[in-house]
């Protein structure tokens, strides 16, 4: 059976692809006539097509396989956590060993205020349950009336309707009935609509469109603020270091929670154990996904601060809410292996100390390029803006044809980069060595320097 998968040819695959498989975030027309690109294998910080070409994962798969492929102790603990208990529910006051053990260990590296977690299978559903907690804690708070959510333009918070409500995405609001209670405020996203002014100046005058929605929509109205501490799919967008500390300003002085949305920034990825410890603000709620399991296992949660928690656990009644595969045995198994790698190999002081100092200076370097306006990131997240004038940041065309050009020749050099428009953006596994990140850097400048032959 096994055999029979893998030794088809690539063409067979893409034809039995383009006839029955519809895949997320595509255009269906345009894969069917270009093929798919079938990767069949990973080792390693690299994945290998069909063909066996070896390229080197820039995005560790989509944000999640931050200590990428082939660790075989997560495979194993699943495995093994499979033959003594593949499923059990925790409803019904029931709960099994995985997930009571995985609570405690997250809690254990969140930060001090926060103790309790829920399970989702992924990071859309997190933020589906995070609008199901805010709604049942200011009802049992006493404020019933706070029911509005605050997000932001070009924010990403998942797919499922609700997550697709709080992202800030216009080309996916236009494909379904968005919800009413959600609104949209401004991006710390300095380079493309900062214009003339000064970074910080821009990131405070960011954070105060916060501040505004807030006085237009009225304090006693309005629930949550939500954001991702370095927005990922939106072009991993670094806010101004002014930008944070006014955001906790507001949302405390009008008394509103603060969701920090950790799946992409969550488990070292910026260096600290959540993007919310980088930016040094306290948040309430703080959804994660993606790399807790190193991508072996869908799995994903919120967790809860002790102010939540407190007034969830009064006697309110149920909590009328949660998911079959809420706390799966082998997805919590995963999350655990993930875990012991993290901390047992100093992962994430290693990306603060020391790998990822050595990224972001050399990824500096490519600021050079004729083609880069900008570069940014932090830790192990890094991004460049595409432009034809350094100094007017003007793009060539602005419709990302040229980040798509400069993606392809990226793929053509054995690189994983991904294009968010004209920004290219880079998340590769965090336990890329010194010379591993040599070869990226070289890879990506390889891609620009094609792109540049192409453009100028
Ligand atoms: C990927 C992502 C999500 C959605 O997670 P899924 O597991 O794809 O549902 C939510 N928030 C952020 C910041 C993400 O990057």
């Amino acid at each position: 059976m096994v055999s029979s998968r893998t030794t088809r040819s690539s063409s067979d695959w893409q034809q039995l692809d383009q006839r029955h498989y519809l895949h997320p975030f595509s255009d269906f027309k345009a894969l069917g006539q270009q093929g798919s690109q079938i990767i069949s294998r990973a080792e390693g910080i690299y994945i290998y097509d069909n063909e066996g070409r070896q390229i080197l994962d820039g995005m560790s798969g989509l944000w999640c396989c931050s200590l990428g492929y082939g660790q075989q102790s997560i495979a194993a603990a699943v495995y093994a956590q499979l033959q003594e208990l593949p499923y059990y529910n925790s409803f019904f006051q029931c709960a099994h060993p995985p997930v009571i053990e995985l609570s405690q260990r997250l809690a254990e590296v969140a930060p001090k205020h926060m103790n309790n977690v829920f399970f989702t299978s992924s990071g859309s559903e997190a933020n589906d349950t995070c609008l199901r907690l805010l709604r049942r804690y200011w009802d049992l708070a006493g404020k019933p009336s706070k029911r509005l959510v605050i997000s932001r333009r070009n924010a990403y918070h998942g797919s499922t309707i609700a997550g697709a409500s709080l992202g800030g995405m216009g080309f996916m609001h236009q494909q379904f009935e968005t919800l009413s209670y959600v609104h949209h405020v401004d991006q710390p996203y300095w380079f493309d609509e900062g214009g003339d002014m000064e970074p910080e100046a821009f990131g405070l005058q960011a954070a105060r469109s916060l501040e505004l929605k807030i006085d237009e929509l009225g304090a006693e109205n309005v629930a949550a603020f939500i954001a991702e501490p370095i927005q990922g799919a939106g072009g991993v967008i670094v806010p101004p270091a002014s930008y944070w500390p006014e955001i906790e300003r507001i949302c405390r002085a009008h008394d509103i929670l603060l969701i920090t949305d950790e799946v992409i920034c969550g488990f070292g990825r910026t260096g600290e154990w959540f993007g919310a410890d980088y930016f040094s603000v306290s948040a309430d709620l703080m959804p994660f996904a993606k790399a807790v399991t190193n991508g072996y296992q869908p799995l994903g949660g919120v967790l809860v601060s002790d102010r939540c928690a407190d007034v969830l656990k009064t006697d309110g009644g149920e909590f009328a809410h949660g998911y079959t595969y809420s706390g799966h045995p082998a997805a919590c198994a995963a999350a655990l292996a993930t875990l012991d790698i993290l901390q047992e190999q100093n992962i994430v002081t290693t990306v603060r100390d020391s790998s990822g100092p050595y990224l972001q200076r050399r990824w500096a370097e490519l600021a050079e390029h004729p083609l880069v306006g900008e570069t940014r990131g932090a830790g192990f997240l890094a991004a460049l803006e595409l432009v034809s004038d350094k100094a007017s940041r003007a793009r060539f065309d602005g419709d990302g044809s040229s980040g798509a050009r400069c993606r392809d020749n990226s793929m053509a050099a054995g690189l994983v980069m991904r294009a968010v428009g004209d920004t290219m953006i880079v998340a590769p596994p965090l336990v890329a060595t010194h010379a591993q990140i040599d070869e990226l850097i070289d890879k990506a400048r390889a891609a620009l320097d094609a792109t540049a032959a192409e453009l100028i």
